[in-house]
């Protein structure tokens, strides 16, 4: 068995029914995989270079579209650097939990799926599932950017409009009660060894050394991208690559943190944030974020609206084009005086939000 359930202790194989435990818990992976340097498949340049270390049902065949292997640059200080995800083939590193995801819905010969998302994960699903001829449905809340809807319809997806996210997390349940199977980035727990692969990256990038004097800063909304690098550490620190967990700083919007208010035992209002990627106000996996955060030493961080906003400015002003929910990472990185020894993910490409408050003045002549 490899996945257990931390409410009620049962313990399911990984097979295409069991995304979630019979308690209505996620589940979580109950046992590493050893990670083995000499395993790397070196000429491959995505994810799948790490094949050998993904748990994958049995006679998987990638569906890639040269996800992973997004470069590390310095930030201006030089003691510190981005990790650039937006680059990932539909502009965030949604990329990699989708094509580990389709590549076992595949190797499980599903045909049609559902899931529901605020953008950057159901345009990712639409991709790879067109990619590999699944047939596609996203339930989206109506103010979802525009952006990103319409390139779920390039990607032929069906969109069904709900009122808010907590509705389209609802209304697509009936969908999968109907019989669709649910392509879930926050359920399923094929995607988090997608999302692990960022840590293996890091590793590999930084020639394995990274420790505790680390700090790496993740935006956090589901937290699919925070929990798949800290198990991406954690099998990396089992297999004695790494001496040590680097610190996980989650990073949230002030508008809608509920990390931040647990871990700091605070009660905040949640209203809408510019964040849209990171406006979860229930993550259904909070107690392992929780439980990361605290384990590796780490923190949570609540950044504002107006830092958000200028922390897009300044990116800008770098040559790097990203999303608000991208730069958080950013603008909480400054708030902590800007501390050497940082990774700041910046997670989502800029071209998809067309929010007015981002828009450009159009001067005759120019
Ligand atoms: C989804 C998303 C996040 C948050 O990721 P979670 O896995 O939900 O915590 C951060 N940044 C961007 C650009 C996203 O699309
Ligand atoms: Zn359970």
């Amino acid at each position: 068995m490899q996945l257990i359930c931390d409410s009620c202790g049962r313990k399911w194989a990984m097979k295409r029914e069991n995304w979630r435990c019979s308690c209505g818990e996620p589940l979580r992976w109950d046992s590493l995989m050893p990670f083995d340097p000499s395993a790397i498949e070196v000429s491959n340049w995505s994810l799948w270079r790490y094949k050998g270390m993904l748990k994958l049902p049995e006679n998987a065949v990638p569906s890639s579209l040269g996800e992973g292997m997004t470069p590390l640059i310095p930030t201006p200080e030089k003691k510190s650097w981005f990790k650039l995800e937006f680059l990932n083939p539909t502009g965030s590193f949604k990329d990699r939990g989708a094509s580990v995801l389709v590549t076992g819905m595949k190797a499980w010969e599903i045909s049609e799926v559902a899931e529901d998302s605020s953008g950057n994960a159901g345009v990712a699903l639409s991709a790879y599932a067109k990619a590999a001829g699944i047939r596609c449905l996203i339930f989206v809340p109506k103010d979802a950017s525009e952006g990103k809807i319409s390139a779920m319809k390039k990607f032929g997806a069906e969109i069904i409009f709900c009122s808010n996210r907590q509705e389209a997390a609802e209304r697509v349940m009936d969908a999968v009660s109907s019989g669709i199977y649910y392509a879930s980035h926050t359920w399923h727990p094929l995607y988090l060894q997608g999302t692990k692969t960022v840590a293996y990256e890091l590793a590999e990038q930084m020639d394995w050394e990274l420790d505790s004097n680390w700090s790496v800063f993740i935006p956090v909304g589901n937290g699919d991208l925070l929990l798949g690098i800290y198990l991406g550490f954690c099998e990396l620190v089992a297999s004695k690559i790494i001496k040590s967990q680097p610190k996980l700083v989650g990073v949230q919007a002030l508008a809608c943190a509920p990390i931040y208010a647990a871990i700091y035992n605070l009660t905040l209002p949640m209203s809408k944030t510019i964040a849209e990627g990171v406006a979860v106000v229930k993550p259904p996996r909070i107690k392992q974020i929780i439980a990361a955060i605290r384990e590796t030493k780490g923190d949570v961080v609540a950044v504002s609206e107006s830092a958000i906003l200028n922390a897009v400015d300044e990116m800008a002003g770098l040559g790097l084009w990203v999303e608000p929910t991208g730069v958080t990472t950013w603008a909480a990185w400054k708030q902590l005086g800007k501390p050497p020894k940082s990774i700041l993910l910046l997670t989502g490409a800029g071209w998809k939000t067309l929010a007015p408050s981002l828009s450009v003045e159009r001067v005759e002549g120019n």
